[in-house]
């Protein structure tokens, strides 16, 4: 590295150095873009500046699919193949974009130019084929992409992700009552502020806070359903010393679900509004939002709508004058699925692979760097400002006794409209397919409900409600609100086999049961997908997944299978070719 390129990349990651090794992964970032790779020089002066042992740096950029260790194009186009944009023949693009760059897949172009990459979800599911392009000043997401665009994806041009929405986010005007709000402006003439006015400078004490979003019923919306307020208040109460912290999941990278990518970028206000309330709620002073690197336009939205917040002095020292300090701070991910597991997460905004980590001890006692922690994800905040604001009564008048307010659903596949529809806890399944998405293009085969780790439903599940006590008695998960349509005309067995590679692919390999059994899975999914099943293939099926259930650490492994075996219940014959 000549001594020109160490000073810009010592430039670079400079402001990060004083944060050591909680630094590393934003550093990283940094110094890739300044030096287009992560060459031995690169990590050794980053493993230097921020006092890291250089073993640990090649960890973490090896862990990390959007780090590189070798010289790549200065354009990387990353094509989704996952099952919705599947659908809509993302193999062509993909095949097609290698074709144009002259290489294969994961290759780089010889003169530098391009690299082609397989992306897994990109969160543009409702408008695929997705591709993420890519340079060392700037990312984009294109929308409906075509073999016929692939030339000007190169050039980045084409028809930007950040123009379409789909579906209709306003079916719940109370939360979502416009399709855009990117400005704060815009967010303050829909009343919003107005919870965070009515706690800190109405006074509103922290277990009061609390105890209305008790009242509300709110659970969590990434998957787990786990009742909020329990975990304010464990934070709140924990006997730990020291600094709290809140954290923001939105490492939204289940396929299939857009949710959180579409509130940070049209409505980012609001749940910022929420993570505010939320820091306030349990004392943390310090917050972080952590966004998958795949999500360009909603870091950069995020980002702006934290300075506006903070030029108004709602965020940062004495915010509207009520004493209550709260600074937040964006972490890009940097394209590994399991960060979206909550231990992982922390493991990496302290600047590590995202290893989850063993439970107990719960984040509100042992969370990020240690100390008592609450983290959310995107869309359960976004619902505190309404409930703080109008009242636990009023958003309980939402959705069902035990499945409060509303819920947002990514529709995606066979649909005549598919995108993000925000429906009341309690509606049926017919109503959010046919009458919101405009119903089956071509007659209905299948429905995958939750994503990847879902299971499928049929046309007999239409008149399922939407709720969780509805759904668990009727066996489907509701997931993050994921749902797949598939027609008569698909072969499941190619879904399944991209689920397959899926998870092989996103296994962190800290626990044998997932490493091993997703990598098994995939291979017995390949001989499905291809017709060249082995006698006792199910039955193998079968025990990697109970195997896979029992043993594995975390939720990725404990889940890879679930779509598997609902596909064997439903359609035994499709696993045996003799
Ligand atoms: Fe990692 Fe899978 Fe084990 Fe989770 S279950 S810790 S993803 S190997």
């Amino acid at each position: 590295m000549s001594d020109l390129d160490l000073t810009s990349l010592r430039t670079a990651i400079a402001k990060f150095i004083p944060q050591g090794r909680s630094g590393l992964l934003p550093a990283l970032h940094a110094a890739q873009s300044a030096c287009g790779y992560l060459s031995e020089p690169v990590a050794a002066e980053v493993a230097r500046a921020l006092n890291v042992p250089l073993a640990d740096v090649y960890g973490v950029i090896d862990f990390y699919s959007m780090f590189y260790r070798e010289p790549i194009g200065r354009t990387i186009v990353r094509v989704c193949t996952d099952p919705s944009c599947a659908l809509l023949r993302a193999d062509e693009v993909l095949k097609a974009a290698c074709h144009h760059a002259g290489v294969e897949v994961g290759e780089t172009s010889k003169a530098g130019a391009y690299t082609i990459e397989r992306s897994t979800c990109l969160g543009l599911c409702n408008v695929g084929v997705a591709v993420n392009v890519a340079r060392s000043d700037s990312a984009k997401s294109f929308a409906h992409v075509t073999t016929n665009d692939v030339s000007d994806l190169f050039e980045m041009r084409g028809r930007e992700a950040d123009d379409f929405v789909g579906g209709d986010v306003r079916v719940i005007t109370a939360l979502c009552d416009r399709s855009t709000a990117t400005t704060l402006a815009e967010y303050e003439a829909h009343a919003g502020i107005s919870a965070l006015r009515k706690v800190l400078v109405g006074g509103m004490d922290q277990q009061t806070l609390i105890d209305e979003i008790k009242r509300s019923g709110l659970v969590g919306r990434g998957g787990a359903a786990f009742p909020m307020w329990i975990k304010w208040d464990g934070a709140l109460k924990s006997e730990v010393e020291g600094s709290r912290y809140f954290v923001v999941n939105a490492d939204e990278s289940e396929p299939g679900t857009f949710k959180d990518r579409i509130l940070m970028e049209r409505d980012s206000h609001r749940f910022i509004e929420g993570a505010i309330l939320g820091a306030y709620a349990i004392g943390a002073h310090q917050a972080y939002i952590y966004i998958r690197g795949e999500y360009p336009t909603a870091i950069e939205r995020v980002n702006n709508s934290l300075a506006e917040l903070k030029a108004h002095s709602y965020l940062g020292k004495n915010i509207l004058g009520s004493g209550f300090d709260l600074e937040i701070e964006v972490r890009s991910g940097a394209g590994a699925y399991i960060c979206g597991e909550e231990t992982a997460l922390f493991e990496s905004i302290e600047g590590r692979r995202g290893f989850p980590r063993v439970k107990p001890p719960f984040p509100t006692e042992h969370g990020l760097f240690g100390q008592p922690t609450v983290i959310n994800n995107v869309e359960t905040l976004a619902n505190v400002p309404y409930i703080v604001a109008n009242g636990a009564d009023a958003y309980r008048k939402f959705g069902t006794e035990k499945s409060s307010g509303p819920k947002l659903f990514c529709v995606s596949g066979d649909v005549a409209r598919p995108g993000l529809y925000e429906v009341p806890f309690g509606v049926a399944l017919r109503h959010l397919i046919i009458d919101l998405a405009g119903g089956v293009s071509g007659s209905l085969q299948a429905i995958l409900m939750g994503g990847a780790a879902g299971s499928f439903a049929t046309e007999k599940d239409l008149d399922v409600k939407l709720s969780f006590e509805d759904l668990r008695t009727a066996g489907l998960p509701l997931g993050s609100g994921a749902i797949m349509v598939f027609n008569q005309s698909r072969d499941l067995r190619d879904a399944l086999l991209r689920l397959g590679r899926f998870f092989a692919h996103e296994s962190c390999g800290k626990c044998y049961p997932c490493q091993l059994g997703t990598q098994r899975q995939y291979e017995i999914l390949q001989r499905v997908a291809s017709g060249k099943t082995q006698s006792g293939d199910v039955d193998r099926l079968n025990d990697v997944t109970w195997t896979m259930s029992d043993a594995s650490l975390c939720g990725l492994g404990q889940t890879a299978g679930w779509a598997v075996q609902s596909a064997i219940k439903l359609w035994p014959g499709m696993f045996n070719h003799g």
